[in-house]
């Protein structure tokens, strides 16, 4: 059935031509993320097919899909042997819940294969189905440990400037861009934020990228001082931080933190959505950084994003305090009913098995150097800043005037028309702000990363010289 758009609500008539799929969307379809007076002019880009590492619109252009659509499809779009998953564990049980002690077999062999793998020792792991649900999740878990252990007043959790820990309620309110509290009342009291790690752009004149980092864990030391250590109950970082700008930690950053930490008696939550499961070249981006979480929360690459699914790690002593708390109160009153979902989890877990049958890390490892070399080349470009990554994940950033790091104005437009470029040029990118960001899937080759930056340049070249 077609709907005529113009009939559904005349106040909203889109602009976008005729009854076609592009004006039915503008009709009928809020979309997440998206600016939505410009969306009624310009209409939805459609994607309708994925191959490898390549997604097919409807005008029959074959992209290279270089940030894993939301950096997640870590194997690409074609991967059959997740489809096979999903569809024998359709036909065997396509659903069952895991409340009240019930379970299902993929979910206790996901769960057990987590902690199998995970970069600290972890006592349990709670499933859910979304990298929100699973920080929002985390909260929950630092109010109930802290009510559990007799500690009532140990609520406040601190995360960053920059940071993205997702967009439910709380999730949202740790996140630290203005857009996500904007307009929506957010932050909720109890969540604060620090500085963002962002040496290039932050360090004072001359500062070492080590003195930078001290003086970073000097400001949360002096922000927990303020609020009272007994009120600060956890801290929650992306290892890189990714909506926020790709923004690789400084050196001896993490170190010098969970120092702070351990000092206040803080929680930490490790938040790796983007970073688990090999995006930096190891397994978990805590190895990568030498992180000792007392919780991590994953999803994304977990199933490679075939089928909604999430993870939250919680360590001996959170558990024990949720079976003391669940005891008194007779339940652990939280949970989803696709918390383990089996044909969910059934992919995570065959994604896993993949992640180990093709040598997926020692892959990331092998093509992250000419990917960041590639990356670190387009500082040749006069408005590149800077490059920064790590593993398969990267950025530039652009700036009207290089030396003085001076940003464009308006702030955004020049990542748009550069993104804009890459896609004319065959490669889908994300802008964030003026900066652009690379989180191809983990099985891209050497060849198409050189293909890839090879349409970057090509993008990058024509957009400068129309300045
Ligand atoms: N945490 C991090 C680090 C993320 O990057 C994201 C999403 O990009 C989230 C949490 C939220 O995940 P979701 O969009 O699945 O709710």
């Amino acid at each position: 059935m077609t709907i005529d758009a113009t009939n559904v609500n005349p106040a909203v008539a889109p602009t976008v031509p005729g009854n076609s799929d592009a004006s039915r969307d503008v009709a009928s379809y809020l979309h997440p993320y998206t600016n939505h007076a410009t969306h009624e002019q310009t209409g939805p880009h459609i994607i309708t097919g994925g191959d490898g590492i390549y997604v097919t619109d409807d005008s029959g252009h074959k992209l290279i899909e270089g940030m894993a659509g939301l950096w997640c499809t870590s194997l690409g779009f074609s991967e059959k042997r997740l489809v096979d998953a999903a569809t024998k564990q359709l036909n065997i049980l396509p659903y069952y819940h895991t409340f009240a002690s019930k379970s299902t077999n993929p979910a206790i062999d996901l769960a057990e294969k987590l902690l199998e793998i995970a970069p600290v020792p972890m006592s349990k792991v709670f499933f859910a189905n979304s990298g929100s649900e699973a920080t929002d999740s985390a909260v929950k878990m630092v109010w109930y440990y802290h009510n559990a252990i007799g500690q009532p007043e140990k609520k406040k959790i601190i995360s960053r400037k920059k940071g993205y820990h997702g967009v439910t309620v709380a999730a949202a309110s740790m996140t630290g861009l203005p857009g996500n509290h904007k307009l929506f009342d957010l932050p909720i009291d109890r969540i604060l934020h620090t500085e963002t790690p962002h040496y290039w752009r932050d360090a004072l004149p001359g500062e070492e990228e080590e003195d930078f980092a001290t003086r970073l864990a000097e400001q949360l030391e002096d922000l927990i001082q303020a609020e009272g250590p007994e009120t600060v109950g956890a801290f929650i970082a992306e290892p890189i931080m990714g909506a926020g700008g790709v923004i690789v930690p400084p050196r001896t950053y993490f170190e010098k933190i969970q120092e702070v930490l351990k000092r206040y008696d803080i929680l930490f939550i490790a938040d790796e959505v983007i970073c688990g499961f090999g995006r930096t070249g190891r397994m978990f981006a805590s190895e990568t950084f030498r992180l000792k979480p007392d919780m991590i929360t994953v999803a994304k690459q977990l199933s490679s994003a075939y089928l909604p699914i999430s993870a939250l790690f919680i360590n001996e002593a959170i558990y024990q305090a949720v079976k003391k708390g669940s005891d008194e109160v007779g339940t652990f009153g939280h949970g989803f009913t696709y918390s383990g979902h089996p044909v969910a989890a059934a992919v995570a877990l065959e994604t896993l098995k993949i992640y180990e049958d093709d040598g997926i890390i020692e892959h990331v490892r092998s093509v992250m150097s000419p990917f960041q070399k590639r990356l670190k080349d387009l500082n040749k470009f006069d408005h590149v800043g800077e490059t920064r990554g790590h593993g398969l994940i990267g950025a530039f950033e652009l700036v009207s005037d290089k030396c003085a790091k001076t940003p464009f104005d308006p702030y955004g437009a020049a990542g748009k028309a550069v993104a804009a470029k890459c896609l004319e040029h065959g490669v889908i990118l994300r802008a964030l702000g003026d900066t652009v960001a690379f989180c191809p899937p983990l099985i891209i080759t050497e060849d198409q990363i050189h293909t890839m930056f090879d349409a970057v340049e090509a993008a990058l070249t024509e957009w400068h010289s129309s300045l």
